[in-house]
């Protein structure tokens, strides 16, 4: 795939599907309005406001590069990946951090159907080509699952899956433990925490690739944690994330 190509073609298409109102939230993810009827998935003015990632992007993880003209960015260069390839939709901007923040601690579950869907805009091509036999959510605690109620990676799976029409499994990875706040972290020691609170759990017969599924990718150590367990299951990993923080 030429990823330069690709990425830029995947922001139009995505952002043609918006404005078709391919999209149907109640309210609108970026300023929280209501929506008119026929007025689509956001509002116009809203639209604008995304930031879709575009070329030139990392190789690796997707993220637009911004220094120079490296193939790779500052994190992929310089840490492991187990993951074929990431798929990011939006840059994780102040407008992405608020559509994050209502759907995680806010309740605004809807916002998940509507990153998911907005996902399959910009990839749908690529992972209709990938041959993934099921997506798999990054998974969180059960403690938080209690606390939260719901793991918005998995309801953004769902949506992508659904567009996709693919399986979810959410029993292939599971989270053991809790970790420790990862800003107090190096990059070695962000991704031995997380593998240590990461297992693979019930994995049926059959998974050969997989398409794992986040809500932010910033490092890529949560990813490439769950990318690393199942390689050595065997299985094949992509990954998409709603949103993906900047190159250094
Ligand atoms: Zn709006
Ligand atoms: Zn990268």
């Amino acid at each position: 795939m030429n990823n330069t190509k690709g990425t830029a073609a995947a922001a139009v298409t995505a952002a043609a599907g918006i404005v078709a109102g391919y999209i149907f939230p109640p309210v609108c993810p970026v300023c929280g309005g209501l929506l008119a009827s026929g007025e689509g998935a956001v509002h116009r003015d809203c639209l604008d406001r995304l930031s879709f990632v575009r070329a030139p992007a990392c190789s690796c993880c997707g993220r637009q590069i911004i220094t120079g003209h490296q193939r790779l960015c500052y994190d992929c260069s310089h840490s492991p990946r187990h993951f074929i390839r990431n798929f990011p939709a939006l840059n994780y901007d102040d407008t992405a951090r608020r559509i994050i923040a209502d759907l995680k601690y806010r309740n605004r579950r809807g916002h998940a159907a509507f990153l998911g869907r907005l996902m399959a805009c910009c990839y749908r091509e690529e992972l209709a080509g990938a041959h993934i036999d099921c997506i798999v959510p990054v998974p969180i605690s059960e403690s938080r699952r209690r606390d939260r109620r719901y793991n918005q990676a998995e309801l953004i799976a769902d949506a992508l899956g659904e567009e996709l029409s693919l399986p979810v499994n959410p029993h292939i990875l599971i989270r053991s433990k809790k970790t420790k706040a990862m800003k107090e972290l190096g990059a070695g020691d962000r991704l031995t925490e997380i593998k240590n609170a990461i297992e693979a759990g019930d994995i049926p017969d059959g998974i050969k690739r997989v398409l794992i599924v986040d809500d932010i990718y910033t490092t890529g150590a949560t990813m490439e944690a769950c990318a690393y367990i199942l390689w050595q299951k065997g299985i094949e990993s992509y990954a998409a994330c709603a949103c993906i923080g900047s190159d250094y």
